[in-house]
């Protein structure tokens, strides 16, 4: 069955009794045993809830994982896996990593005596350069934020296997509709479940998926023993917004190119970065191994006076945080996404005061980019 389909079908038939289309919201802590010795499957929330539940095992079949987890956040979801991890423990991560990923490895996890060597993932050299005695794992992400470099997984995993390494993709851009890390050799796959798969910017959520079954049991043990676990309300969201993933990203990416397209054409933009752009360094690849580009754009403006005015006289954009929702929404990454990212390699990587990153939302793209034109005029 095609990804899309498994979204939609999320949920259905768990309700035996009533039948229900929609997973029940079990808003609920404790659950009464039957007899000592007997159980329903569940005695506490933060141990099991059916409504988690049936989010956590939509995932890993999406995923195609053994079994999935749901966090109370991306971020929660990051730590809960990081707990994997022991004392002298050397990881080797994505240079141009999600900034909250970086502050909570070198201002939490450091502290706890992990380290990491970042580079860029995209250059398997790199990865095999920073490789040392400790390293245990490989954290990348798949499509990375705000500049969109594309990692080649099998390859990066073909040397995790060869080296014994836990692979860990954090794949929050592309979702399992695009691209399954589990397939091409991940380990784990990570999301924050906050942005494209519950697509609505209304809630805020993380999913973790483990490929190895005894793996996924330790996986288990660490979710339950530190707790923070997505509430049954805000998993009925997640399942909600995911039944629609593969209509919004096809949407998504539709409007996505036409706007990159119409950006590079115009004279205040200097640079325009999309994966579906044929001269985007990892255009080829990506081809190969996902199945879309999705919908975030980067661009340069030509002068840094136009970034508070295109902030200020967008309308129809949102001047705010986040990404993957159907609302259409725009950040300046220097000062918001990635602030936590040491200056000097912001400025490596390009994330500079002239750029800009756009989170293409389902409107309709001649509004969009009606807005963006208007807001460049002045
Ligand atoms: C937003 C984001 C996170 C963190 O997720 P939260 O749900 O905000 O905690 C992690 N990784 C990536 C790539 C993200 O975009």
């Amino acid at each position: 069955m095609k990804i899309s389909t498994q979204a939609v079908q999320l949920g259905i038939g768990r309700d035996c009794k009533t039948g229900s289309i929609s997973v029940p919201i079990c808003q609920n802590a404790t659950f009464r045993h039957p007899a000592l010795g007997e159980t329903t499957g569940f005695d506490y929330s933060r141990s099991g809830n059916p409504t988690r539940q049936a989010l956590e095992e939509g995932i890993a079949k999406l995923d195609n994982g053994s079994r999935g987890f749901a966090y109370s956040s991306g971020m929660a979801a990051i730590t809960g896996i990081m707990t994997l991890f022991k004392q002298g423990d050397h990881l080797v991560v994505t240079e141009d990593i999600y900034g909250g990923t970086r502050r909570l490895f070198d201002r939490i996890l450091t502290e706890y005596g992990l380290t990491f060597t970042y580079v860029d993932t995209t250059d398997i050299s790199m990865i095999e350069s920073a490789l040392t005695e400790s390293t245990k794992g490989v954290f990348i992400e798949t499509l990375t934020n705000p500049l969109l470099k594309f990692a080649d997984i099998p390859a990066i995993s073909a040397l995790c296997r060869e080296k014994n390494l836990l692979l860990i993709a954090d794949n929050t851009f592309l979702t399992p509709y695009l691209l399954r890390p589990i397939d091409l050799g991940a380990d784990i796959t990570i999301y924050s479940a906050t942005k494209y798969l519950s697509g609505h910017n209304d809630t805020v959520a993380g999913l973790a998926v483990v490929k190895d079954p005894e793996l996924a049991e330790k996986v288990y043990f660490h979710h339950n023993a530190t707790g923070a676990v997505l509430g049954p309300q805000d998993s009925w969201l997640v399942i909600r917004g995911m039944k629609t993933l593969g209509v919004r990203i096809d949407r998504h990416q539709e409007n996505a190119i036409k706007i990159a397209r119409w950006l590079k054409t115009h004279p205040k933009i200097k640079k325009v970065f999309y994966p579906g752009l044929e001269d985007h360094p990892g255009h080829e690849l990506m081809k190969k191994q996902s199945k879309g580009f999705c919908g975030m754009i980067a661009f340069e403006v030509q002068n840094h006076e136009l970034i508070p005015q295109i902030l200020k006289k967008t309308k129809l954009i949102s001047f705010a945080e986040s990404l993957g929702g159907v609302e259409s929404l725009i950040t300046f990454p220097e000062v918001q996404t990635h602030a936590d990212i040491p200056l000097k390699l912001r400025e490596k990587l390009g994330i500079n005061n002239l750029l800009l990153r756009l989170s293409v939302g389902i409107e309709d793209a001649e509004d969009i980019i009606e807005d963006i034109a208007s807001a460049l005029q002045g």
